[in-house]
């Protein structure tokens, strides 16, 4: 294809406000939130025509555990628990408090899979816009981000399009929650991508919800084969006569709080880079073959999916892992393997450093050691060489290996309601996000119910 450049240029309207987030997955409905909260004028603007990111686009699921990793303690509150709670009042979710690992709604998982949250993605929809018209955030919906307007360190204007044409955002503080650090990176913001090694990513899954799951079935037949991945024999015997081409070693069958209904987490694609328009057309094509695949594989294959049927496939493929900014600090796996403390601590989280193999079918799968969980520091959120741009959910300042455990929804939550907060304060006291008094930002987070550690709470 011949690639040809074209200089465009175009007067536009300018919106204006104090915080435009971009991005309205887990983290960025907190981060809106807790803005608007906060008192900034907040805009969110979302690509599609709802809420909720992976969750609901991806048809993700169930939110990853909340709590220690021994089980014991609820670590993750704040927004999060508010958004938990008020779905379960219409049905939508299982407060985590009342879910086991080695059950249905952990796909039979035990190690780091104790008291997840499993949901109804609609209904996450349906809560995330009644809060966001609570909180008064101004919602652009159906509005793709699309570049910037810098000036010195500063990002001055955001730049969208949606059917009333380009448009642009003039904000004090931006906060980017589009997964891809797409703001930052626009904003020429250092960002790495992958592993080390050789730069690969994560590989991406196309989710898809079944019903007709008859988990006393599945019940049966896991407590026959204790030890194994779940239903790993099956694949590897199919493999073994070639008849199971993906790269997977099991089948992940996680129970929503719909009687019989499951997400399925099975398919797979490597080296697909979510940042390029061509490998995510591949992706959508190949993992809609894969799911239909799949579905007729479980039915002749796994206890309890012989009557499985299609509900949805989700709307768009999962990416676990695209860019990850160069903040002020980069958090590394050593910094979750042994929890280490950080005085501008925002928050915390116990899953796994969870690495899907990027060209393999297994991967790494490991916790705090303590058995606890880790903190998250906020300078992981504050970009280098822009001031007034904050960037929170899956491309916080980290490592491959520590984004692998920092990627899931309820930390994404946790980095998205700081970065919320932050942006409010840092206008409140005139200041960037850089400079902002970490120690106001940890009132202001236990003021809204974040969990901190003690000595930060009893300072
Ligand atoms: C296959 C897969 C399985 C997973 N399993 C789990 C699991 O079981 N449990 C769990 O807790 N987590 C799981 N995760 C991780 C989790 O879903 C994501 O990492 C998490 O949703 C990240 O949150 P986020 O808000 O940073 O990004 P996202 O959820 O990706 O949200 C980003 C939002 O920004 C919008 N956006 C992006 N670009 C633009 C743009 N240019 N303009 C406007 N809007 C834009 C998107 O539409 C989206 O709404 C999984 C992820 C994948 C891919």
């Amino acid at each position: 294809m011949l690639v040809d450049f074209v200089k465009y240029s175009k007067d536009v309207p300018v919106i204006k406000t104090d915080v435009v987030v971009v991005g309205g997955g887990p983290a960025g409905i907190a981060a809106a939130l807790s803005s608007a909260r906060n008192g900034a004028k907040t805009i969110l603007v979302e690509r599609y025509g709802f809420l909720g990111g992976m969750a609901t686009a991806g048809l993700v699921g169930p939110f990853m555990t909340s709590y220690s990793l021994d089980g014991k303690e609820q670590i993750i509150k704040g927004i999060f628990e508010e958004l938990v709670t008020r779905m379960e009042k219409q049905n939508g979710a299982i407060h985590p408090s009342k879910v086991s690992s080695g059950t249905p709604y952990s796909a039979f998982l035990v190690y780091a899979h104790n008291h997840v949250t499993p949901f109804e993605s609609e209904v996450l929809k349906v809560v995330a816009f009644e809060m966001m018209e609570e909180a008064g955030v101004k919602l652009m919906l159906h509005t793709y981000f699309v570049d910037v307007i810098t000036e010195g360190s500063e990002v001055k204007k955001v730049i969208v399009v949606n059917k009333s044409g380009l448009q642009a955002i003039e904000a004090k503080v931006v906060v980017d929650c589009t997964g891809d650090a797409d703001v930052a990176w626009a904003s020429g913001v250092p960002c790495k991508k992958g592993r080390d090694k050789d730069g690969l990513m994560q590989p991406v899954s196309m989710f898809f919800r079944i019903r007709n799951v008859d988990t006393e079935k599945q019940k049966e037949y896991i407590a026959k084969h204790p030890g194994e991945r779940p239903f790993s024999e099956i694949v590897a015997k199919a493999k073994e006569k070639g008849r199971f081409p993906l790269a997977r070693d099991a089948v992940l069958t996680f129970a929503t709080p719909k009687k019989g209904e499951a997400l399925v987490n099975v398919s797979r694609l490597h080296k697909i880079n979510g940042t390029i328009a061509d490998d995510l057309t591949k992706a959508e094509i190949e993992g809609r073959k894969q799911v239909m695949f799949l579905l007729k594989f479980f039915r002749e294959n796994i206890p309890g999916l012989e009557n499985a049927e299609l509900v949805e496939v989700a709307p768009q493929i999962g990416i676990r892992e695209t860019r990850h900014i160069i903040g002020e600090y980069v958090m590394t796996q050593e910094d979750v393997l042994e929890s280490k403390e950080f005085d501008d601590v925002i928050g915390l989280n116990s899953f796994a450093i969870d690495i899907h193999d990027p060209d393999g079918p297994r991967g790494r799968f490991e916790g705090p050691r303590n058995n606890k969980y880790y903190e998250i520091p906020y300078r992981i959120l504050v970009p280098l060489k822009v001031d007034n741009l904050l960037v929170a959910g899956r491309p916080v300042s980290a490592t491959h290996e520590a984004a692998g455990s920092l990627r899931v929804m309820p930390p994404a939550f946790v980095t998205g309601e700081a970065a919320g907060a932050a942006a409010a304060l840092a206008i409140k006291n005139n200041t960037i996000p850089r400079r902002l008094d970490y120690k106001k930002l940890q009132s202001v987070l236990a003021s809204q119910n974040v969990v901190l550690p003690k000595r930060v709470l009893e300072r």
